[in-house]
């Protein structure tokens, strides 16, 4: 935990807060990186290396295990699972208010519909500050409204894991997050019977890496709402026509509303990685193997080309498949049988940055001599390096990790140019190494017609 802490890896999941109140406490650090904190007088610090899941001993092969009986297929990359489909809710208003199709929220209402659970834990905006996030449990339908939609900020569930490890009520809950907050919360599990047994569900979102706070700064500074400015953001409106990769991002504050689609915002391309934490270069679990079902978006021609929005949908357990298909036989989600090619097509990306990349990252901590997570090694032999693409991924590595820092001072002399100036070497060098000649054109085209 000690090195997980002060090399930079801890994710901000808050389960050693949770397992351990009186030693970890969980803050936003001045990158706007939400870690854990030593409480400097700790004592009963209690086998966290078990609950921690940057460096558990059981990965996620672990609890994927689970889902092998349950399971019709098997895949390296994707592990056990049942179905794999493309769909979206019926219901216009509710689909355009949504992510992607709104499976997610559509899942949790049917949860909630046939007496299932007690509560969803899902993530919203922080009361005490719009901009942030917070875990809550949704107690009914209607509390879904506001944790509609990606929010592309950590977020930690150390308060409510902590309530519900207090809590005597009997309790059954879904619980929804991005693939390590899940494995989080079942490492929680193990450790807790009485908890595990009241978290019947989990549901996952896709996830290519989290975001510090400075991402939702940096999108609201380029529409001229500066960091102190800034009251609140909507990260994903949908507007008519175009892709549905083109969706709008929304800020606000006192004094104004700006609104901008994201390919007319300044290296928004998720490959460079701005903001990320450290450890998502290191976490390999694209599909969220440790949940009972995941959801994405459908980013591929067949369905992209639609505004509204489509999720990609994996099913582990038969319940969560027999929740979906009952929905649509009852006319109110559409679906579409797919397979694991669909997940390769629509994930290519996040596949080829977490497997093929974390071999590239990896050799190069060992040769530095630096300390990285201990990855598990049945899980890394699935993956092979790719030398040509090697220095690529070390680039954006150091793109992502850099931009911490020079946003900070950014900040401090209130100059977003200073950011752009300062980083704009290594992004440019970047994508001369990465970018093929069609996308430099494509790219050129772009850009004459932003200007215009
Ligand atoms: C940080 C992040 C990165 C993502 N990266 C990818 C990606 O690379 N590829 C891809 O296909 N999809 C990605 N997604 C998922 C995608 O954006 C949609 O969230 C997903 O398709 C569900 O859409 P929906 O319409 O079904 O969700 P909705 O019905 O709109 O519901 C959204 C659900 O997501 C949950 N949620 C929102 N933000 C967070 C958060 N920060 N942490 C935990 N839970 C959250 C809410 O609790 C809510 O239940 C990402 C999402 C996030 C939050």
């Amino acid at each position: 935990m000690n090195e997980v802490i002060s090399e930079g890896f801890c994710i901000g999941c808050g389960n050693c807060e949770a397992h351990s109140p009186t030693c970890f406490s969980l803050e936003e650090n001045k990158l706007g990186l939400i870690e854990a904190k030593l409480i400097d007088d700790a004592t009963d610090i209690l086998d966290l290396d078990k609950v921690c899941p940057v460096i558990s001993e059981k990965s996620e092969d672990f609890f994927n295990q689970a889902y092998q009986s349950e399971s019709l297929a098997y895949k390296k990359e994707i592990g056990f699972y049942r179905n794999v489909y493309a769909g979206f809710v019926n219901d216009e208003a509710t689909r355009l208010e949504s992510s992607s199709g709104g499976l997610t929220t559509h899942l949790i209402e049917e949860l909630f519909e046939r007496g299932l659970i007690t509560g969803a834990i899902v993530v919203g905006a922080s009361p005490e500050s719009k901009s942030r996030t917070e875990y809550f449990i949704a107690r009914s339908a209607k509390d879904l409204k506001q944790t509609k939609k990606s929010k592309y900020h950590m977020t930690s569930h150390s308060d409510i894991a902590k309530h519900i490890l207090k809590s005597s009520d009997q309790e059954s809950l879904a619980f929804v997050g991005i693939p390590c907050s899940v494995k989080a919360i079942k490492l929680l599990g193990e450790e807790h019977p009485e908890f595990k047994n009241k978290i019947k569900y989990t549901i996952s979102v896709f996830c290519g890496h989290q975001k510090s706070h400075s991402f939702t700064e940096f999108v609201a500074w380029q529409m001229d709402i500066s960091p102190p400015q800034l009251d609140s953001i909507d990260y994903r409106i949908k507007k008519t026509g175009g892709d549905a990769s083109r969706y709008y991002y929304k800020a606000t504050s006192e004094e104004a509303v700006a609104e901008r689609r994201v390919d007319n915002l300044k290296w928004m391309d998720w490959g460079l990685g701005l903001f990320k934490p450290k450890a998502c270069d290191f976490c390999d679990d694209v599909t969220g193997e440790t949940a009972d079902v995941i959801f994405g978006d459908a980013w591929s021609r067949k369905y992209s080309q639609d505004y509204r929005g489509t999720n990609l949908v994996i099913t582990r357990t038969k319940e969560m498949d027999e929740i979906l298909t009952s929905s649509h036989k009852r006319g109110l989600v559409n679906l579409f049988n797919e397979d694991a090619s669909f997940v390769f097509a629509t994930q290519g990306g996040n596949f080829r940055h977490r497997h093929e990349g974390l071999i590239s990252r990896k050799v190069f901590y060992e040769k530095e001599g630096l300390w990285f997570p201990p990855k598990n090694q049945t899980r890394m032999a699935r993956y092979s390096q790719n030398s040509s693409r090697n220095s690529y991924y070390l680039d954006r590595h150091k793109i992502s990790q850099d931009s911490h820092e020079i946003f900070l001072k950014a900040k401090e002399l209130n100059d977003l140019e200073h950011f752009w100036k300062t980083l704009t070497p290594q992004v440019s060098s970047y994508y001369k190494k990465s970018v093929g000649f069609s996308q430099k054109l494509k790219r050129l085209i772009k850009n004459i017609l932003r200007r215009a």
